[in-house]
């Protein structure tokens, strides 16, 4: 491709007529003119920072066709759905499909029609289908979510090994990879394996300003999730994430006793229930999906508002693109991860099982478990993850700087108190008992054994019992206490433990040994993250019936709901109530092809509502 002076131009108006979005995110225009001037690149942005765009824009605007690779055939559906709703015309081939759609793809393809054509790794390392691609002409080759050809990274698919030998086949055609999370070593394997030639690299801003991030230790696991939903209305999107399958069904069925729409999702369900499940989600007919990670890469639904963790998840990386998948659209949406120290235990034993690269998994693991246990911003600890520095002292955004958790600066004292307190009750009582101890309590049992005669007796009686009694939980998850099984629950120490309470026997450091501890009097804040797209207020009742409007759309049209219309765009319709098409097109979203298909209904729901106000 030549590269041509206008470009800019060109980008510009077709992400207005097009996409009808008035401004570039961050690095999608840098992005997108390597593409335009041939350049190999390598493009890592955010879940939600808007990668498609990058490779879909530019496709748009040049003659030939862009291949696009893609690992799953879900998200491939929505996209190319997506697009021809824009008027962009695009299409997919995959295993999936029937001879009829194969056929019709591939006319299109060879009568250079496409201006997108998505397809999997798999069909790629096709001879055949390398030899059909040598009669198209493409302008450009695209690899999604890149990251699964490193072998490092925490998604290796076989699969995308063979793409290198697709530079090699199409040596004129520039190719880009564009994944989400890509610490730095694992950037500088795609770029290698992909042969990229010099390529232009473009590092999003990892810091998802619009994200809430909390962590809460589990107790009671089902109320935890229901307090986290309940902040959110019965109409709001959200995931929560459970480690077994089991688990996402329980889940479910609890959620939908308390009256929500919710859904199990796991891959031991069979393939016909599971996109069902999806559809159902994706068309907002059911609203929360309690789905273990294999709800994952296939849902691109811009408006779920909560992601909660009911357990821990794999790694760092796996959580940051797991709870990424809310807020796509840049409003406001909460992460919530409730662990516990059975996760700990969970997957260690899945470390050894697995015995490869064990010692890299480790040290993932013990990333993952930093992030929950220690008092430290959750937006700085994923941001220097991925290589980024993050100098704000106060996210405003995460349960630590919004100072929602108390962190006792006496947490290391306080534990050792405990944790001597269970030796001198010879690791033989439960943490009810040792916490009546602790905080001095008359209790007849205490009297009876002669325990208020121990050193360690009121060592905590500024305290409540129920207070003690907790931390002895928060120092179980933290690996330092260790409850018998069983019907007397006792309390140990573990290993770790016996560190905590004389480190320099042991030759550790207090980094070796981080301990947290919370006052579980927490105070309640529902503030909206200074980050967030928030906007200016918008009729919430009219909201209300454009997404019912929205609904019905996509159920004729068997797409999901946020391919009409995402949140964001329905908002913008509610503050700005159009009822002419010129001030449609002034919606967020809303381009040419958007107005056309859909600006009469929704404009004819408006006009409706302006006349139920005007009577009431
Ligand atoms: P990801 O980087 O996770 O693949 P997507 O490409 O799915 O993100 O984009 C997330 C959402 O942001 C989509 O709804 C997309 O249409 C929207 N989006 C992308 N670029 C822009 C933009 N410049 N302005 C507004 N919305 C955008
Ligand atoms: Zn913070």
């Amino acid at each position: 491709m030549d590269p041509k002076p206008d470009h800019l131009q060109l980008m510009e108006r077709a992400l207005k007529e097009l996409w009808g979005y008035p401004d570039f995110r961050p690095h999608q225009r840098e992005s997108i003119q390597a593409i335009l001037e041939g350049r190999d690149s390598l493009t890592v942005l955010p879940t939600g920072g808007g990668k498609s765009l990058c490779y879909q824009l530019p496709a748009a605007i040049t003659a030939g066709t862009a291949l696009v690779v893609s690992p799953l055939i879900s998200l491939m559906a929505d996209q190319v759905q997506a697009l021809n709703l824009l008027g962009i015309p695009a299409a997919c081939l995959n295993s999936a499909q029937r001879g009829e759609e194969v056929r019709q793809a591939k006319a299109m393809l060879f009568q250079g029609r496409l201006k997108l054509l998505y397809v999997s790794p798999e069909r790629l390392s096709l001879d055949r289908f390398l030899e059909e691609l040598g009669q198209v002409s493409l302008s450009f080759i695209a690899i999604d979510e890149a990251h699964c050809i490193s072998q490092w990274g925490h998604d290796f698919r076989p699969e995308y090994a063979q793409l290198g030998a697709v530079r090699k086949r199409f040596p004129k055609v520039s190719v880009h990879g564009f994944t989400a999370t890509a610490p730095p070593e694992v950037r500088s394997e795609i770029a290698e394996r992909l042969e990229l030639r010099e390529p232009r690299v473009f590092i999003g801003d990892y810091c998802r300003a619009n994200l809430i991030y909390k962590v809460i230790q589990r107790d009671r696991l089902k109320e935890q999730i229901l307090r986290v939903v309940k902040a959110f209305s019965d109409q709001d999107s959200g995931i929560v994430y459970c480690l077994t399958r089991k688990e996402t069904e329980r889940v479910a069925e609890f959620l939908q006793d308390q009256g929500r729409r919710a859904l199990p999702y796991h891959a031991g369900m069979d393939a016909e229930t599971r996109k069902r499940h999806q559809e159902l989600f994706s068309q907002e007919k059911v609203h929360i999906m309690a789905a273990t990670v294999a709800f994952g890469m296939g849902i691109d639904q811009s408006n779920v508002r909560f992601v909660i963790h009911a357990g821990m998840p794999r790694t760092l990386s796996h959580y940051q693109q797991e709870a990424g998948r809310a807020g796509r659209d840049g409003l406001p949406a909460q992460c919530v991860l409730i662990y516990g120290g059975n996760d700990i235990l969970f997957w260690k034993r899945i470390i050894e099982e697995e015995g490869v690269l064990s010692e890299q998994r480790n040290r993932q693991l013990r990333q993952i478990i930093d992030y929950a246990a220690l008092p430290r911003c959750r937006h700085k600890t994923l941001v220097e993850h991925f290589g980024q520095p993050f100098e704000k002292p106060n996210c405003g955004a995460c349960d630590v700087c919004l100072g929602e958790i108390e962190t006792l600066a006496e947490a290391r004292t306080y534990s050792r108190m405990i944790l001597s307190a269970a030796l001198k009750l010879k690791q033989a009582f439960g943490g009810a008992h040792l916490a009546q101890v602790l905080a001095g309590s008359r209790d007849q049992k205490v009297l009876q054994n002669g325990h208020d005669k121990l050193s360690v007796y009121g060592l905590l009686k500024q305290y409540a019992q129920n207070q003690i009694q907790d931390w002895t939980n928060q120092l179980e998850s933290q690996g330092y206490l260790k409850r018998a099984s069983g019907n007397y629950p006792t309390l140990g120490l573990t290993q770790a433990g016996y560190w905590l309470l004389r480190p320099d026997k042991y030759g550790k450091t207090e980094r070796d040994l981080p301990v947290m501890l919370v006052e579980t009097r927490k105070r309640q804040t529902k503030a909206a993250p200074s980050g967030a797209d928030a906007g200016a207020p918008y009729d919430g009742e009219l909201f209300e019936k454009l997404r019912a409007a929205r609904a019905e759309l996509a159920a004729k049209l068997g797409v999901p709901a946020f391919v009409v219309f995402g949140d964001r765009s329905l908002q913008d319709m509610a503050r700005r109530r159009p009822v002419n098409e010129r001030d449609f097109l002034d919606v967020f979203g809303v381009g040419a092809a958007k107005l056309q298909k859909f600006g009469k209904v929704m404009m004819g729901v408006i006009r409706e509502h302006e006349e139920s106000v005007e009577e009431a």
